[in-house]
């Protein structure tokens, strides 16, 4: 055991409290403008879509601040970077993004920018033989996979890896956080299954105005008919209006869904055309497709969306 004199010890601690001077002095000299990696203890994180941010913010959990681009109503599909936009993403120490071609006006700026730090999909890990391919370009794969929450579960344990690769000292926090939330998925899976089988099978569809439930409905049993093709970026055109018109009266089917995410003009021209054949269809409820709702309701989460989609689903048709 080390026993000094008390003079000794008096000089070390001067040198101490010296040295933490002399680095904390060192450390105010940063220039500040820069804005480094975890500025306040977190790192930086920025999403395209809120569906996204919603996995990185409760896998990351205090480890991380996430801030998406794509806010409520937003549509992916057409979405271009704004200036501000891209200076968030300069920002950031790590970004996330869906895939699969959802942000098809953003591939440049975010391929520009994974040259310079990790620029992650979160649907990089779901197995090509999982994935719907896209009608309109069969070389494409369908980007909507978020509405098989099975499938989801897949973008969480891609996150989880992505961050664990990134920040390993914090393995143990991720792995933790992962698996809470994927719990939570699973009961939402579970939930899904059960609340859409009590729809009778014949009425089991969902007319929406893109083709943004493919995956939905594969998971869960619905035949899904939409009016645009999987990316809103294509325009319907009347032929696509009549041809759902006919499906909807020598079907007898009676609701319809708007989505947050796409202007409703599409599917009320589909009402109006079934009226003008005397078949009366109804507005069924507003899903929430491509976007989260806002911040601070049950339907700015993932899980809060899923569940109104599913509940709006089943009061509609049942
Ligand atoms: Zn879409």
């Amino acid at each position: 055991m080390f026993v000094g004199s008390n003079s000794s010890r008096r000089f070390w601690y001067f040198g101490m409290v010296c040295l933490l001077a002399f680095s904390l002095a060192i450390t105010g000299c940063t220039p500040s403008d820069q804005p480094s990696a975890q500025t306040d203890g977190k790192w930086q994180i920025t999403a395209t879509t809120g569906m996204v941010a919603d996995i990185v913010a409760r896998v990351g959990g205090d480890k991380v601040n996430v801030t998406h681009l794509m806010g409520p109503g937003v549509d992916p599909h057409l979405y271009k970077a704004s200036q501000g936009d891209i200076k968030r993403i300069e920002q950031a120490d790590l970004i996330f993004y869906s895939g699969l071609h959802l942000e098809g006006k953003m591939v440049d700026i975010l391929e520009k920018i994974g040259k310079q730090k990790p620029v992650k999909a979160v649907t990089a890990g779901i197995p090509e033989n999982m994935l719907l391919s896209n009608p309109a370009s069969p070389q494409a794969f369908d980007p909507h996979v978020w509405f098989d929450v099975s499938l989801w579960m897949k973008a969480v344990e891609q996150a989880r890896a992505d961050l664990v690769a990134f920040d390993p000292a914090n393995q143990s926090v991720y792995e933790a956080n992962a698996s809470k939330y994927l719990k939570e998925l699973e009961e939402l899976h579970q939930y899904a299954i059960t609340q859409l089988a009590t729809i009778p099978q014949e009425q089991r569809v969902l007319v929406t105005a893109h083709d943004a439930f493919g995956y939905f409905g594969r998971a869960y049993g619905v035949e899904v008919l939409g009016l645009q093709g999987i990316s809103t970026a294509s325009e319907y055109g009347l032929k696509d209006v009549q041809t759902l018109v006919d499906t909807l009266v020598s079907r007898k089917i009676k609701a319809v869904f708007i989505e947050s995410s796409i202007p409703k003009q599409s599917i009320e021209a589909v009402v109006q055309g079934a009226a003008a054949k005397n078949h009366t269809v109804v507005i069924g409820g507003e899903l929430f497709s491509d976007a989260m709702g806002a911040p601070g309701t049950p339907e700015g989460t993932y899980i809060g969306m899923v569940r109104h989609n599913v509940d709006t689903i089943v009061k509609a048709l049942k």
